[in-house]
């Protein structure tokens, strides 16, 4: 069990999200839970973004409280074997490897909470947030709760995730060798994955609802230009295919209704991502897609709230550079602490919420 962290000073429990004006600048208590509390640094997020910053944060005597959200682990959690994370030459399953990760924050004296985060209030420090009913305050945040790969919804392929169906060709790609794969989208991620996956497959069939691409006119040339990828255009993608594996697909002509069957030996989702910013969004700066804003590496636009990890990076999107990320922000956190000297809490030294 993780130790309990100590010397938070006690205050009201603020329970309902609707803290009163003597708590505002107010650290919080442990409530009986375990849950609620304060903490020199909240992390927020629980994959490999969140639990390097919670290692690197615990390592420092930061005693971060990790906010790990009720399906903790992230991308990973639905990924099978990792191959290109530095350090397993055999390979490593994405669950196991985010279990190691959170059972080394926890060794340093992380506190990891299984709760989504529904509210956070950035207008002074300690900074506030809620969680499952628990107040938490913090000197310093650091927000790493991603992105989410977005899926067709379809009982089958959730069925066969990790199974031939990917969100991710550069994780993926590679178990495809001298396979035929098909990929659903019609945006730049499709255009760039489908090109990315003739490096192993024989054939990739991309699969688009309608009758031309949204992605840019040069991926789109040098896609089509590849001998290996045909487009089969207006099919919407109806049934997952398989038992074991996945075998085929279902697919439905968006004009005629007419129904066929195509064989595959994988299925690429490359629809889109949705980063995971809601409760964020009053108070940081997001871009036109919803990711937040960052400058100078993890800084955000408030003073002590950093940013790590896909919920800002659409570019990269690995295991490896979310980690790198959460190692900048819980260093860019320590020292912006030490900067500050004290956890005296600041009233009205941020900027003013943008909605
Ligand atoms: P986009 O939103 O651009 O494209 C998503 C694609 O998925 C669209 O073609 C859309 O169809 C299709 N789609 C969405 N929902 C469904 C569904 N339920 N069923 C079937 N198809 C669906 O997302 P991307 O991830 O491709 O790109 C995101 C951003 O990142 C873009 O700005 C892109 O330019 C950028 N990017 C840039 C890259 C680069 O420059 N190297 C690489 C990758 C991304 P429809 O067209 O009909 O709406």
């Amino acid at each position: 069990m993780t130790p309990p962290i100590t010397g938070f000073p006690a205050i009201s429990i603020v329970d309902d999200g609707t803290a009163s004006a003597a708590a505002a600048n107010s650290a919080v208590a442990t409530a009986p839970s375990g849950r609620g509390g304060h903490a020199k640094v909240v992390i927020v997020g629980s994959g490999p973004a969140g639990l390097t910053a919670a290692i690197y944060a615990a390592r420092a005597n930061l005693e971060p409280i990790v906010l790990a959200g009720y399906v903790p682990g992230g991308q990973l959690m639905i990924t099978s074997d990792v191959e290109n994370y530095p350090g397993f030459i055999d390979g490593v399953q994405g669950p196991e490897l985010m279990d190691m990760f959170r059972k080394q924050a926890e060794r340093f004296g992380a506190r990891i909470m299984d709760v989504d985060v529904d509210k956070v209030d950035f207008s002074a420090r300690p900074f506030r947030l809620w969680a499952d009913g628990d107040a938490y305050t913090a000197d310093s945040v650091i927000v790493a709760t991603g992105a989410s790969a977005l899926w067709l919804g379809l009982d089958n392929e959730t069925r066969l995730r990790g199974r031939g169906v990917s969100a991710c060709a550069t994780c993926d790609g590679f178990f495809f060798r001298g396979k035929k794969v098909a990929v659903v989208g019609g945006g730049d991620t499709a255009l760039e994955e489908a090109t990315f996956l003739t490096r192993f497959a024989t054939e990739v069939v991309m699969l688009h609802r309608r009758d031309q691409f949204r992605g840019s006119k040069i991926m789109q040339a040098r896609a089509l230009a590849n001998p290996k990828i045909s487009v089969r255009w207006n099919r919407e993608v109806i049934d997952v295919l398989g038992e074991e594996v996945v075998s085929g697909v279902r697919l439905r002509d968006t004009e005629t209704g007419q129904e066929v069957v195509e064989t595959t030996d994988g299925l690429f989702l490359a629809i889109g991502y949705r980063p995971n910013t809601e409760v964020f969004r009053d108070w940081l700066e997001v871009d036109e897609k919803g990711y937040l804003k960052v400058h100078d590496e993890t800084l955000s636009k408030i003073d002590g709230v950093f940013v790590a990890g896909d919920v800002h990076d659409h570019r990269y999107r690995q295991a490896v550079t979310a980690a790198a990320d959460g190692c900048k922000a819980a260093i860019d956190a320590e020292r912006w602490l030490e900067a500050q000297g004290s956890s005296e809490p600041v009233a009205g030294a941020v900027a003013v919420a943008t909605s």
